[in-house]
């Protein structure tokens, strides 16, 4: 098929999706919103189901010498005793368990994408769909015309709210701090989550000696005073909890530590609106709690490939490709 294909959004679902149609020999435009193309975020895990696709695209070696793959998973009480303990070799199904930096994960796909699709510092506004082409339009007042519009825009997709203005962004109650720092000193080797009075906290060791770590606590929506914690206030929260917690966050300056409360979208029941398809984060964004949000979106990208490849018509390639995403994904974000 040679047509005109735009994805609005270059985070995990937009850049995986140029990579997999790449693979197929279809060209697509990247429109991103930011300035500059930066992930947000500070780690990830991507399972193996994840690790499969991109496999596919050619890309798995390259992610194993950059991350570190999981072996056992630990789950801790506040002083460290164990709780139980997953062994992640048994979920792998012949792919690892990686945790790698989101930075390094971004940048090897960047560089599989070739620069002249990628356009920086556009946001769509909104979009009309006319006889068998889409017209978008952009903040900066441009507008593109194309065959066929793949909205990977994530969670405040402005796309999604156009076509679906009652979806719904859901709190979880609980809110987050994320951070990366150097491994060197402090030689964890273990991924662990601890549980305790004051929340929850997470380790895990991405590669290239760094330390990606999470606390989770229960809040109020938006609390400003969350908002402003950093180290000094995050080490107090977990006083009481075991010494690498606390290593961890002394090591930690408070410029690496990231805050955002964790949200997820109630489940929708359509992804394809005729040339125009939701993905990832978009269309099925969910808590972390599985660890599958990013998963999913690159799943998404290589069943979108691979209804492309399929089938002549773009639409129909977009309803088989919602037909096989719809209750897989709604079961992870109802699960999670
Ligand atoms: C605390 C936390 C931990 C997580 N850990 C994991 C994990 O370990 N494993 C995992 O699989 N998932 C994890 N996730 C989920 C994962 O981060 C998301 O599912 C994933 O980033 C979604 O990718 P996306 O490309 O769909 O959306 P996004 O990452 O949100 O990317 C959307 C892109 O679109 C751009 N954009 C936005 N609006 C517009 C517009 N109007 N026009 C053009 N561009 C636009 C944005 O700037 C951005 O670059 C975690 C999430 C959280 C909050």
């Amino acid at each position: 098929m040679k047509k005109d294909i735009v994805i609005l959004g270059g985070g995990i679902a937009g850049l995986t999706t140029a990579l997999a149609l790449k693979k197929i020999g279809m060209e697509a435009t990247i429109v991103e919103a930011a300035p500059v193309f930066k992930p947000v975020g500070a780690g990830i895990t991507l399972a193996a189901n994840a690790m499969q696709v991109y496999s596919l695209l050619g890309i798995y070696d390259k992610l194993l010498t950059e991350g570190n793959s999981l072996g056992e998973l630990k789950v801790l009480a506040q002083k460290g005793k164990k709780i139980s303990q997953a062994n992640a070799d048994r979920l792998k199904n012949g792919f690892t368990n990686l945790a790698i930096s989101r930075h390094t994960l971004h940048n090897i796909l960047l560089n599989e994408i070739d620069q002249k699709n990628i356009i920086s510092g556009k946001k769509s506004i909104r979009m009309v769909q006319e006889e068998e082409k889409v017209k978008v339009w952009f903040d900066d007042q441009s507008f593109m015309t194309c065959d066929a519009l793949i909205v990977a825009e994530g969670i405040h997709s402005t796309i999604r709210k156009q076509l679906l203005p009652s979806s719904t962004i859901r709190y979880s109650g609980y809110t987050c701090w994320r951070g990366l720092t150097t491994n060197t000193n402090l030689n964890i080797q273990e991924t662990s989550e601890t549980w305790g009075k004051n929340g929850r906290f997470g380790i895990v060791p991405i590669g290239d000696n760094q330390i990606y770590w999470f606390a989770c606590k229960n809040a109020s929506s938006q609390n400003q005073e969350m908002k402003a914690w950093k180290q000094k206030e995050l080490l107090q929260n977990f006083q009481d909890y075991h010494e690498d917690i606390k290593d961890v966050l002394k090591n930690t300056p408070d410029n690496h530590i990231i805050w955002n409360d964790i949200i997820d979208l109630k489940p929708i029941s359509t992804y394809a609106f005729g040339s125009v398809l939701l993905i990832g984060d978009a269309a099925h964004a969910t808590t972390p709690n599985m660890g599958q949000g990013a998963c999913q979106a690159i799943e998404d990208a290589f069943f979108l490939a691979h209804e492309l490849q399929r089938n002549q018509s773009i639409q129909t390639a977009f309803i088989q490709f919602e037909q096989k995403r719809l209750r897989r994904t709604q079961t992870i974000v109802n699960q999670s």
